[in-house]
């Protein structure tokens, strides 16, 4: 071995034994926080995060509510909602949304519509007005339902007949987590990102264990779970009839329209939970479930080969083959 060879094999040697003590010394902090986005609030948890990587996720949901919220003057929604049946040019990220809506509106015979809008217009869930449409008004604006109206073309061109309205609520968190995720995955040991009841985790915990999420109690008070999944690198999303719901004459009034009345769902289903590499789709599927009730949901799932777990509003867990082993599916006492 020549000299310069013993250096360099020397070398080598120490920093293979040096290796394992500079990567136990990396940076496993738990940074968290929390935002309101999205009429949501936003919790997020990171594990071995640069500093100033909490602030970016909280710049880039400013960037998508500034896109996507139909109540933001001058967002792609709006533009498209005040279009008066004229083309609109949209960002590609608007355009990729809707594509994917469209396609779920049909994959799912309509109960997915984010032509919703008009209708949603008419109820009051959360501003504590508790408003319900008469059945004049509701019959009304259902014909203005309908995604197979909505026209993308080339150039990100947008197409919404006059009159109609669309309303991204049932998909738009599921595009936003997993826009964050792919983000902040190179930059992080772990981290969860939670846009209410639309979890997205990204990478284990520092000590290489999945993630447990909490499948929340549809039946009970809020905040408390029924069930968990231990999970890694996916994202569980979650719609029910618990979210911004008032009841009235035992009739529960909640948040997730069936596109064919204009009024709440009214099926089987109190929750549906979606796990699935992608969050828009889980996010739309989930929205879609509870509109179909547990019989065409559980047909539908399986025909996608989706993994969920549907609980009914007498309490009872079904769920899609195998769901248990694949997500770690544990009910809890
Ligand atoms: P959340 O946004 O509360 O997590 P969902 O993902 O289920 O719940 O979305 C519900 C929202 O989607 C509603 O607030 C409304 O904006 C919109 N929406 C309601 N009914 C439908 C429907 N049938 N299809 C698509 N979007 C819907
Ligand atoms: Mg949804």
């Amino acid at each position: 071995m020549t000299g310069r060879f013993r250096i360099l094999a020397l070398f080598l040697c120490l920093w293979v034994l040096f290796l394992p003590v500079a990567s136990s010394a990396q940076n496993t902090e738990r940074t968290s926080g929390v935002g309101f986005y999205f009429d949501t609030v936003v919790t997020v948890t990171l594990y071995g995060a640069p500093e100033g990587l909490m602030d970016i996720i909280w710049q880039d949901c400013a960037f998508y509510e500034h896109m996507l919220s139909k109540t933001v003057d001058g967002s792609d929604v709006d533009r498209i909602n005040h279009s008066a049946g004229e083309p609109v040019k949209v960002s590609e990220e608007t355009f990729e949304i809707l594509k994917r809506a469209k396609e779920i509106s049909q994959e799912t015979d309509g109960a997915f519509s984010i032509t919703i809008a008009p209708l949603t217009a008419l109820w009051d869930f959360t501003g504590g007005t508790e408003r319900m449409p008469t059945d004049e008004e509701r019959l009304e604006k259902l014909p203005l339902v309908n995604d197979s109206l909505l026209r993308l073309e080339e150039g990100c061109m947008v197409t919404l007949p006059a009159g109609m309205e669309i309303d991204l609520g049932g998909i738009a968190k599921g595009y936003i987590a997993d826009q964050i995720a792919a983000h902040i995955r190179d930059q992080v040991l772990g981290a969860i990102l939670n846009f209410g009841g639309n979890v997205y985790v990204v990478g284990q915990k520092p000590d290489g264990s999945s993630f447990r999420v909490g499948i929340r109690d549809p039946l009970g008070p809020e905040g408390s779970s029924c069930a968990v999944v231990s999970v890694a690198d996916i994202s569980v999303v979650t719609s029910g009839i618990y979210e911004r719901y008032f009841i009235r004459d035992n009739v529960r009034y909640h948040h997730i329209l069936d596109p064919k009345t204009g009024s709440s769902a009214q099926t089987d289903l109190a929750s549906a939970t979606i796990v699935s590499e992608s969050s828009m789709t889980a996010d739309a599927m989930a929205t879609a479930c509870i509109v179909m009730g547990s019989e065409q949901a559980l047909s539908y799932l399986s025909r996608c080969g989706a993994d969920a777990v549907l609980i009914l509003r007498d309490g009872t867990f079904l769920s899609t083959e195998g769901f248990e082993e694949k997500c770690g599916f544990q009910p809890l006492p």
